[in-house]
């Protein structure tokens, strides 16, 4: 579904925030709270994932959780009910399709990919696999991002730019090669899925005006666990504008919803 036109009252939208239902430290209806006192339209997209700590790990646990959620939305139309959701985790394979249906948008994530050895590296590893060069870790890295946007059925990408804590510390336009942007940016056009501009994994400049060049919708997230950080769109609007972005480039799960 797209939308011809953009909403007349526009406002920006979080749509990549965590809740007291994973690893968040507000509960549900602190946050919507929150994000309406910050001009900000809410959205709640805890890990969903059996491979992140304090996450809601089974099919059941999710059942609960877009019960709780729905029954907010009751009082609150503008939040749009979300979730994060590992690509090598399994969870999401198992989501009966009826639980599909009930998310108003759904974030796909990159939080551990596999390697051409068969081995899985995850992003919050300290430890680095023996005779791994960058190079080839960027390859796999994109190449997983491919399959990605091919497999999982989300509406967006978060945070598209997080590595593995051992390649942080680099430039990210480095390791982020023009000819491996032009491959992600290619996967989620085809795919139509959104490149989220995270407000805690910020992403470079010159990638996300490429994703707005190849007509790539932005989406704006804060990634927030905080009262702090929650609905704090300043950074990811402001990147957005100064890469051309208009307020119909912007992914709005209200308007936009969900691919196919
Ligand atoms: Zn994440």
């Amino acid at each position: 579904m797209t939308a011809s036109s953009a909403p007349t009252a526009w406002r920006p939208r979080d749509c990549h925030a965590h809740t007291t239902f994973s690893d968040g430290v507000l509960a549900p209806k602190a946050l919507v709270a929150v994000a309406r006192e910050r001009g900000v339209r809410p959205s709640i997209a805890d890990h969903l994932s059996g491979d992140v700590g304090a996450a809601v790990a089974s099919v059941a646990g999710v059942t609960g959780y877009l019960d709780v959620l729905e029954r907010l939305r009751a009082d609150a139309p503008d939040l749009s009910v979300s979730g994060e959701f590992c690509w090598h985790d399994t969870l999401w394979r198992d989501l009966p399709r009826a639980q599909w249906a009930r998310f108003g948008h759904t974030v796909g994530s990159l939080h551990a990919v596999w390697l051409t050895s068969g081995a899985r590296l995850h992003m919050f590893a300290r430890g680095w696999p023996d005779g791994l060069d960058a190079q080839s870790y960027m390859d796999a890295h994109v190449e997983n991002l491919e399959r990605f946007a091919r497999e999982m059925p989300v509406d967006v990408l978060a945070h598209p730019t997080l590595l593995p804590i051992p390649l942080r510390g680099r430039p990210l336009q480095e390791l982020w090669t023009e000819a491996r942007e032009e491959r992600a940016v290619a996967a989620l056009r085809a795919a139509g899925i959104a490149f989220e501009v995270s407000n805690r994994y910020r992403p470079h400049a010159r990638f996300v005006r490429r994703a707005v060049d190849a007509g790539v919708r932005l989406s704006l997230g804060s990634d927030g666990h905080t009262f702090e950080q929650v609905a704090d769109l300043a950074w990811p609007l402001a990147t957005a504008r100064e890469a051309g972005a208009r307020d119909e480039d912007l992914y709005d799960p209200h308007a936009h919803g969900r691919r196919g």
